[in-house]
């Protein structure tokens, strides 16, 4: 289907992360994914062919491209069937370091974006805490002013890459009185005494993504840390939400595609009564209605990254297309689960994970009820 979104330049780069992505990555999936971890060469690999500085301006080492060269390279990622890969790299890419090439420094953009786009520093976000998922405004980390520097305490969870990153954009309160007013970005180094990593989580699916648990105790963190205006932070985080929730579906859409596409193939060979699976109507019909729903969510992404990328602000459109995409795609891998019958509730069969990861879409970056909420407000309900 031609969607006019992407141009000639946008399929060459596709065409050269697909192929990286089938000779690199898939062959380790399997490996990756049984030991919990994805091995530590996949950053600086990624930075090495360019492919975590698309979007980001030359001058930087990046390659100037626009927000569908990010689209191109997460829905090319989600095809490796490695959810958790994707979601990694949309991390460094889309979560921890857009707020630095935003609200950073020059200084702060040669220290912890350029090293990012090589490959070489490992970025995290931390928001979530074990009091506060959902309500971010609740937030409890807390950063004083000590002098020249940050004192921070608080703990943050869920936080993917949490364990290999080398920093952390934080998000803490400075001005408790202040609410949603009070919030502050930092940028925190691994090894600053008072942050530890307490735990690496185990997850039902993104197994070969790490997700930590972090204890900031008396951290103290020079001043020149804090990244962006003291107290906007909370503004400065909401806006990066909003591009990271459509690039995080985009990933999910592709995923759901190779899912259809892996099904297809399944329905079509396994034969039960003397024929295919898929000339059983009620198959073919199911089939034909995951192919529509797929279309009709990767639409919805397409048209709001348009008007995201021409600078608009789409809050509804974003909540709509984050709450379509990621049922869809749940309901699409659960359906795909279905259709390879025993076979497909077995760890062999790779649709199992795609059941596992996608669950996910509907939890992180916002559930989907949170989504419902921004639509209502968006209604005047
Ligand atoms: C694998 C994974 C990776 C993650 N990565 C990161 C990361 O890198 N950085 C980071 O900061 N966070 C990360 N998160 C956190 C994620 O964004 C939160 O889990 C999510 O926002 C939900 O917060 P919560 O888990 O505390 O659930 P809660 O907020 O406690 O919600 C529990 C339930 O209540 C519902 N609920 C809450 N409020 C309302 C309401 N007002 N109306 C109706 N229903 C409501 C929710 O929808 C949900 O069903 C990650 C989470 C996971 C699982």
């Amino acid at each position: 289907m031609n969607y006019s979104v992407f141009t000639e330049e946008h399929q060459q780069v596709r065409q050269t992360i697909r192929k990286f992505v089938e000779k690199e990555i898939v062959p380790h999936v399997e490996e990756w994914e049984k030991q919990g971890y994805f091995a530590d060469w996949v950053f600086p690999r990624l930075g090495e062919l360019g492919f975590l500085g698309l979007r980001y301006p030359e001058k930087y080492g990046g390659a100037g491209g626009d927000y569908f060269m990010g689209i191109v390279l997460a829905e090319e990622l989600a095809r490796s069937g490695c959810g958790a890969l994707a979601m990694a790299v949309a991390v460094q890419t889309d979560m921890a370091t857009p707020p630095i090439m935003q609200f950073g420094t020059e200084e702060q953009i040669q220290k912890y974006l350029i090293p990012a786009i090589q490959g070489q520093k490992v970025a995290c976000l931390g928001i979530t805490e074990p009091n506060a998922g959902s309500d971010v405004a609740s937030i409890e980390t807390r950063a004083v002013r000590d002098g020249d520097h940050w004192v921070i305490n608080g703990r943050k969870i869920f936080i993917t890459n949490g364990v290999r990153a080398d920093f952390i954009v934080l998000v803490a309160k400075t001005d408790p009185a202040l609410g949603y007013n009070g919030v502050s970005l930092f940028l925190v180094d691994k090894g600053t005494p008072g942050f530890y990593v307490t735990r690496k989580l185990e997850k039902v699916g993104m197994r070969s993504s790490d997700t930590a648990e972090l204890l900031f105790e008396d951290c103290r963190v020079p001043v020149e840390n804090l990244l962006g205006q003291e107290n906007r932070g909370f503004h400065q985080i909401m806006w990066e939400l909003q591009g990271e929730r459509l690039m995080g579906m985009a990933c999910a859409v592709a995923g759901a595609q190779r899912t259809l596409e892996k099904t297809l193939e399944y329905a079509r060979q396994r034969s039960q009564f003397g024929r295919p699976l898929v000339k059983f109507q009620v198959i073919a019909h199911r089939l034909a209605e995951m192919a529509t729903e797929i279309e009709a969510a990767r639409q919805l992404v397409y048209s709001t990254a348009r008007k995201y990328a021409a600078g608009q602000y789409p809050v509804q459109e974003i909540a709509m297309a984050k709450l379509i995409c990621a049922r869809t795609s749940y309901r699409v891998a659960d359906t795909a689960l279905q259709i390879h019958g025993g076979y497909g509730y077995m760890m062999e069969y790779d649709v199992q994970r795609a059941w596992r990861d996608s669950r996910l879409n509907r939890i992180g970056g916002g559930t989907d009820e949170i989504m419902l909420e921004i639509i209502s407000k968006s209604l005047g309900l």
